[in-house]
């Protein structure tokens, strides 16, 4: 799947980059021993990693420590460069829910080493993804429930209110040193409560309203 699908339209995007910032909710920053950012601290997946709703997520062999980690994301409809944050919400197309994989034991020995985390975040099915809620339906995206179930138990749940970047700040930043492409995909960071994932886990994750209406949903299988 490598096409952004928007409800309620006929519009769709090719997709192009995968923007996925880290630690951008203090109590995950936290559990990872990290420091709270000063900037946003972002890295890249290939849009081959995408697969979509029913996908199956496949650990690679190098791996024995696949990890969940459930994220807003942000569909752009438009491209830019310099992008002042107060104009950054005009290019958001829509909003959906994406689980960015990420083989935790590769990526520790990449830091230990100092080594890009590439093959940690960027491997084949690492980028389940929903379809897309089309903006103009969400009246603050920073009041949105995030939720992950793995064989129906809760493992996270939280809500972009906890951003410690907003998502105008994300577009901005990164637009400064990146151009952003309609198509592009922001992966805007996960809460607490990320954890181990093993073959034949079905992961459930949701994007929902503050009243509780679910505007996007996601269900995968890992093998
Ligand atoms: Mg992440």
């Amino acid at each position: 799947m490598r096409t952004a699908l928007l409800q309620g339209s006929i519009e769709q995007f090719e997709i192009r980059k995968l923007i996925c910032i880290g630690r951008n909710y203090a109590d995950h920053a936290k559990e990872m021993k990290a420091e709270v950012p000063k900037a946003p601290m972002f890295f890249l997946k290939p849009s081959t990693a995408i697969i979509g709703n029913g996908g199956t997520i496949i650990i690679p062999p190098i791996s024995n420590d696949l990890h969940h980690e459930v994220e807003l994301t942000v569909l752009l409809g438009k491209g830019g460069k310099n992008i002042a944050p107060g104009d950054a919400m005009e290019y958001v197309a829509g909003y959906g829910i994406g689980l960015d994989m990420t083989l935790r034991d590769v990526q520790a020995e990449a830091k230990k080493k100092g080594l890009p985390w590439t093959l940690a975040k960027g491997f084949d099915t690492s980028a389940p993804l929903s379809s897309f809620v089309p903006a103009a339906w969400v009246p603050d995206p920073h009041a949105l429930n995030v939720k992950l179930t793995v064989n129906g138990v809760a493992r996270q749940h939280s809500t972009t209110a906890n951003f410690i970047f907003t998502i105008d700040t994300l577009l901005s930043y990164v637009s400064q040193f990146i151009t952003l492409e309609p198509g592009d995909i922001f992966f805007t960071g996960t809460p607490e409560g990320v954890a181990q994932t093993v073959s034949g886990d079905k992961l459930e994750a949701t994007l929902t309203s503050p009243t509780g209406e679910t505007l996007a949903a996601l269900s995968v299988q890992v093998r």
